[in-house]
């Protein structure tokens, strides 16, 4: 449900067309929220706003955040009450393959969206990541934990921008007055993921459906923890009326292996692939579990979804885009 004091707000999500985006843009529509979503589609399609195309209180602008200005961000909405940030490439296969794209939209694209908060006196929530931890050495990782971050290894395109963006919201912060507030966000999973775009979750589940081998990399006892998207787009809309900088972990604490996570998916599925091993990318963090107390404590949030029920929808959505037929029960 949608904070009340978001009805009729203007705000802004970048990146609004990507699997997080989109549903967020849906939740903030159905509160009463006039949204501006604005998406490059170089990973998001806008067709994951079709639900939403019909309603007046959405406009649409397809531009690099890196090239957004303050008359387009306004448009016909005017001024901007709340700003979310979350355009970014966040899946690896993509932002290997568009490594300066990715530094541009972090670096740039994130100073002009603090460019629109400010000159709107607007709330900022940066959608920054688990990624700032790098390969942690404390697990689960708390808030105040700085990170262990690679910054010359292929990773680094993604981990550094998202650090450097939350360097850019504190400097607004600390220079402009902006009311900035940063969530870490960790491994969220539902519909709308690409199932090309190399993550975990949407691999499994399509490999698992089309009766082909379980790609796990490594020996696959690195962790991660899965959150579902609805509980991560409450945490982001909590955040946008939060008086809080944080920054915020959000995420699931049900950590799990990704050997673990293979059976799951075997058995949500009913499939009988294989599991099969293959090279573990380079820079691959080897635990990752959020310490969530001070999202319990500043936003009164905490998951709701479990991984049995998360993966079985997901797992249906996945179905229906490769076209396998339903199996027969019994
Ligand atoms: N992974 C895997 N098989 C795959 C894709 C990913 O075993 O086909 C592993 C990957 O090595 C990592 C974890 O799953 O340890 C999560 O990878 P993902 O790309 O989903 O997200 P990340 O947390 O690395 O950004």
């Amino acid at each position: 449900m949608t904070d009340p004091s978001l009805s009729g707000a203007h705000v802004l999500v970048t990146g609004g067309a990507g699997f997080l985006g989109s549903a967020l843009c849906e939740t903030l529509l159905a509160g009463g929220a006039r949204v501006t979503c604005v998406d490059d589609e170089s990973t998001g399609t806008v067709a994951n706003l079709a639900s939403a195309v019909a309603d007046p209180g959405l406009r649409v602008v397809v531009t690099d955040v890196a090239d957004l200005d303050l008359a387009t961000a306004r448009g016909d909405h005017g001024r901007v009450d709340v700003v979310l940030h979350l355009a970014a490439t966040a899946s690896p296969v993509h932002y290997l393959r568009m490594p300066e794209h990715t530094l541009r939209s972090g670096s740039a694209g994130t100073l002009r969206a603090l460019e629109v908060a400010a000159a709107d006196d607007a709330r900022f929530v940066l959608a920054s990541t688990s990624e700032v931890y790098g390969d942690a050495e404390v697990s689960p990782q708390p808030e105040a934990y700085w990170g262990n971050v690679n910054p010359i290894g292929p990773r680094a395109v993604y981990d550094e921008s998202k650090r450097f963006s939350e360097a850019a919201a504190f400097a607004f912060r600390r220079s402009r007055g902006v009311d900035v507030g940063v969530v870490r966000i960790f491994n969220t999973y539902g519909p709308r993921m690409g199932l090309d775009d190399g993550r975990v979750v949407p691999t499994f589940l399509a490999q698992a459906w089309r009766g082909e081998p379980l790609t796990v990399q490594g020996d696959g006892a690195q962790t991660r923890s899965f959150c579902y998207v609805d509980d991560t787009v409450r945490a982001l809309v909590a955040m946008a009326t939060a008086d809080e900088p944080g920054p915020v972990n959000v995420g699931n604490p049900h950590e799990l292996t990704m050997l673990e996570l293979a059976e799951r998916v075997l058995s949500v599925t009913g499939s009988r692939s294989e599991i099969v091993h293959v090279d573990l990318p380079q820079d691959d963090p080897a635990r990752r579990c959020p310490d969530i107390s001070r999202a319990r404590e500043t936003l009164g949030w905490k998951p709701e979804v479990d991984l049995e029920d998360g993966l079985a929808r997901t797992a249906t959505w996945v179905r229906d885009q490769i076209s396998v037929p339903v199996p027969p029960r019994g």
